[in-house]
């Protein structure tokens, strides 16, 4: 019998225990190892049993378990103590609240949103499919450590992301277990009368209405929108059934919702708490764009504005993040689906400005589409990607927005990913790090790395065995319950228990698995690979993991290449897949890695994070210098497997495998296994645990997500407050910004550089000497004081191009009739060998960020 409604009723907890409500309300528990343990004492069995999810423990713990703990003045010190210490994680003054104030130009934001599709903060919460959610999640969770006043805005997905399991024949079967809020650490927004609060959107064929459930992360509140609600129609209340589910419409529902709606679910959270508007807007990657559009509206509607004055206020407290380099990832919608959603869900707005905002007017582009990415860069001032390399390769995927200016000129910068140790770093880690010094209560444990680089070898190498006994342990676990699952008699299974070994070099590889992460380049010579894992000396175990999209057939069938593999009985104790790649998995499949393989196509992966997770946990980095990987590689931290993405085998991609293939095999049989295995008679490898040790004292502090949020509040959210701060001076910077964008854009095509006089040297030019430069300059409508005159120098190739130039502004000394002036300037030769330079002019504005916004330059 299947029940027709469903609802979870929430316990009620003893007189003196209630604090326990308070600890599982608040999600810091999933970063906090002494709040966890506190319960597990509650009912260890239990605790295990409910896969560690307090909300579900206390609703499942037994009246004389209660009992028995409201009689213990032991637990009830702990637990007041530790209430005690969440009300001063919640309460005190930390690091952003300390360099705020010691901050001269008093630019820091009063309060920050952060939009997401998904959010990864604990595997009670499966609000995630991958890499991006995990960052966003790991982003808040920063935050809060580090006190910046951030608010999270999502969706609440009732069946999540799928699950995974495998089928007989190893092909992937997915299953969406239904998530009911009422059980989950969330609580529902409300109006002061008591009500639940109610966003509505207006669509094409009727209103479609969401409720907000708030999660505590921390100090960071995080709203997530649910359409599930009685009073939507049917297909309206599917809106945010499943995370990156259905058709092309659904998608465009779900980022209306989460753009649009986000929006009013802010100005309600502040309207009903008290909580400061947000003076920046953050958008983790295209999907929420639509916010740029709302609060166009917003302003538009407010009176007075219009939608130029509206653009340049939005921009300017806006930063968008993308976060891929695959043209697949970008969400591209048909124009007349916009078009027909937007003027009824924005109307205040024009909808051909709203259109004309998405629209890839550029070279190459498809006149019928538009496309959230370029919207992205349009409604924000501030734009990153999230690796060196990922910023060099954006910049020259959207170049064509920008097509007067070189690649480097292209205003997107980037700050690289981190990851948020309190999460990812093993307890055992942790512990031997607070015995050497470290401080755990620090806001980014920023002492911790040094102090484990200072631990003794034994101890360091007592526990990644201990770490690599928790994984074996965990993965046969699991392997039981995928072989029940596939149908097999428990007298097939006895292998099980042999599976794996905690004293053999272990390769961790877990991704999603998309084409580009190639899942099975492992396999390209089978037989090698059996050697290796064979190999009667200096054997080697790999635990896989992995999701493929569920439209996705191809990568379905590499999962079953794979898994086909390590089903074989010669193989299967040292090679194994383990399903449902998650956090829960995560947790424990870092930290009992020695090497952590990731082997892209260069350069596709825009930063990935799993490896910095397995730095911290002691592990070594065996990758393609991809991504973060390309940026932070040192010959201590792992071993780069070389890249042969040469144009000559563009067109030859297996050869390319076989060759990175063939390189990957031979760093594992001759470096890497014999450096594990070359122990002392401790049975400890003492070059190994070197490399350990530099690891964590050097790129420890690098990977951190509080470092990657530190960057973000200096480079991106205190300049945009700053830029939105100065608009809304006068009551009238925005709009004085846009006319003056207007008449500069107007008045461009009467710019010219007329004439350049070199003085100085002549054709015998050393190093040392100077050349002074007199450019004569007409402006047309334009004065002065709308430009900047430069002198762009340096090195030149065969063809004259100017290999990574440098600029020099020049200065003003005299006007004459019509409009034309003479700037100059002068440069010092400081190399020799071939040198070139040419004049050019662009917009100068004090609010612009880069002298490319506008797109407009003349050169000489
Ligand atoms: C860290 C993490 C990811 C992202 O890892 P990448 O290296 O970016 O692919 C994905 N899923 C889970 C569960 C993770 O913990």
């Amino acid at each position: 019998m299947r029940a027709i409604r469903r609802f979870t009723v929430r316990p009620v907890l003893p007189d003196g225990l209630a604090a326990l409500g308070e600890l599982a309300a608040n999600l810091r528990w999933s970063w906090h190892a002494p709040t966890q343990e506190l319960f597990a004492a509650v009912d260890p069995e239990r605790w295990d049993a409910v896969g560690h999810d307090p909300v579900r423990l206390l609703g499942e713990v037994s009246p004389q378990r209660w009992a028995e703990l409201a009689a213990d003045e032991q637990f009830a010190a702990r637990l007041a103590q530790l209430r005690a210490d969440l009300t001063s994680y919640l309460t005190g003054e930390r690091w952003y609240q300390r360099a705020a104030a010691a901050d001269p130009e008093g630019t820091w934001p009063r309060s920050v949103a952060y939009f997401s599709p998904e959010f990864g903060i604990t595997a009670v919460l499966p609000q995630y499919s991958g890499g991006l959610g995990i960052l966003a999640g790991d982003h808040l969770k920063a935050a809060s450590d580090l006190g910046v006043p951030i608010l999270g805005v999502g969706l609440f997905y009732r069946h999540g992301y799928f699950k995974q399991s495998l089928s007989r024949d190893a092909w992937q079967l997915e299953s969406y277990p239904v998530l009911d809020p009422d059980g989950l650490p969330l609580s529902l927004l409300r109006e002061p009368s008591g009500e639940a609060t109610t966003i509505s959107i207006r669509l094409p064929e009727a209103e479609l209405h969401a409720h907000v459930w708030v999660a505590s992360v921390g100090r960071v509140p995080l709203l997530l929108l649910d359409t599930d609600l009685e009073e939507n129609p049917e297909h309206y209340r599917m809106v945010t059934d499943r995370l990156y589910g259905g058709n092309t419409e659904h998608r465009l529902r779900q980022e209306l919702l989460l753009g649009v709606g986000g929006v009013r679910a802010l100005r309600a959270y502040s309207r009903i708490t008290g909580a400061p508007e947000p003076e920046v807007f953050h958008t983790n990657e295209g999907h929420a764009g639509f916010l740029g559009v709302e609060r166009i509206r917003e302003l538009v509607d407010a009176g007075d504005t219009d939608v130029a004055t509206a653009l340049e206020a939005g921009r300017a407290s806006t930063v968008f993040t993308t976060h891929t380099p695959v043209p697949a990832g970008i969400d591209r919608f048909p124009r007349h689906l916009v078009e027909q959603h937007l003027s009824v869900a924005v109307p205040g707005v024009p909808v051909e400005q709203v259109l004309a905002l998405g629209a890839e007017d550029y070279e190459g582009g498809d006149p019928g589409v538009f496309n959230m990415a370029v919207m992205g860069f349009r409604l924000a001032q501030r734009a990153n990607g999230v690796s060196q390399l990922h910023g060099h390769v954006s910049r020259g995927m959207f170049n064509g927005l920008w097509p007067a200016f070189d690649e480097a000129e292209v205003p997107i910068t980037s700050i690289t990913n981190g990851v948020h140790a309190p999460t990812w770093v093993a307890p055992e880690l942790s512990a031997l790090a607070a015995a050497q010094g470290g401080d755990p209560d620090d806001d980014d444990h920023a002492s911790f790395w040094a102090a484990l680089a200072q631990a003794p070898a034994q101890e360091v190498w007592r526990t990644k065995r201990l770490l690599r006994e928790r994984l074996v342990a965990d993965a046969r676990r699991r392997l039981r319950e995928s072989w029940d699952k596939r149908g097999a008699a428990p007298a097939e299974l006895g292998w099980i228990a042999e599976a794996l070994d905690p004293d053999v070099l272990t390769i961790g590889f877990a991704r999603r698995v998309p084409s580009y992460k190639r899942l099975t380049l492992m396999l390209r010579d089978p037989a090698r690979l059996k050697a290796l894992l064979l190999d009667p000396a200096r054997p080697v175990q790999l635990v896989v993991a992995g999701k493929a999209h569920p439209a996705d057939e191809g990568g379905k069938r590499l999962i079953q290449e794979l898994v086909r593999f390590a089903d074989a009985e010669d193989v299967r104790h040292r090679i194994v897949f383990l399903p449902d790649y998650d956090i829960s998995l995560a947790l424990p499949l870092y930290p009992g890695c020695d090497v952590w393989l990731n082997n892209p196509l260069r350069p596709y992966e825009a930063c990935g994070t799993s490896g910095m997770k397995a730095a911290l946990n002691g592990g070594l980095n065996l990758s393609i210098l991809d991504g973060w990987w390309d940026e932070w590689y040192e010959p201590e931290f792992g071993w780069p497997i070389p890249s042969a993405e040469s144009p000559a085998l563009a067109g030859d991609p297996d050869r390319r495998d076989d060759l990175e293939a063939a390189a990957l095999y031979d760093l594992i049989e001759t470096e890497i296994a014999p450096r594990f295995y070359d122990t002392d008679a401790d049975g400890v490898p003492g070059r190994w645990v070197e490399m350990l040790r530099h690891t964590w004292a050097a790129l420890g502090p690098k990977v951190l997500a509080t470092r990657m949020v530190r960057d973000y509040v200096a480079q991106l959210y205190a300049p945009a407050a700053g830029n939105a701060r100065a608009l809304a001076a006068t009551g009238r910077g925005a709009a004085e910004l846009a006319d003056w964008k207007a008449r500069v854009r107007a008045g461009w095509s009467g710019v010219r550089v007329e004439h350049v006089e070199p003085h100085g040297v002549g054709d015998a030019a050393e190093v040392g000497s100077e050349i002074e430069v007199h450019a004569y300059v007409a402006l047309g409508d334009l004065s002065p004081a709308d430009v900047e005159v430069q002198l762009v120098h340096g090195r030149v190739d065969a063809e004259d191009a100017l290999v990574a130039p440098s600029v020099t502004p020049l200065t003003l000394v005299e006007s004459y009739d019509g409009n034309r002036h003479r700037f100059d300037g002068t440069v010092a030769l400081a190399r020799s060998g071939p040198f070139g330079y040419t004049v050019r002019v662009l917009p100068t504005h004090p609010l612009l960020v880069a002298p490319a916004e506008l797109g407009v330059v003349a050169f000489a």
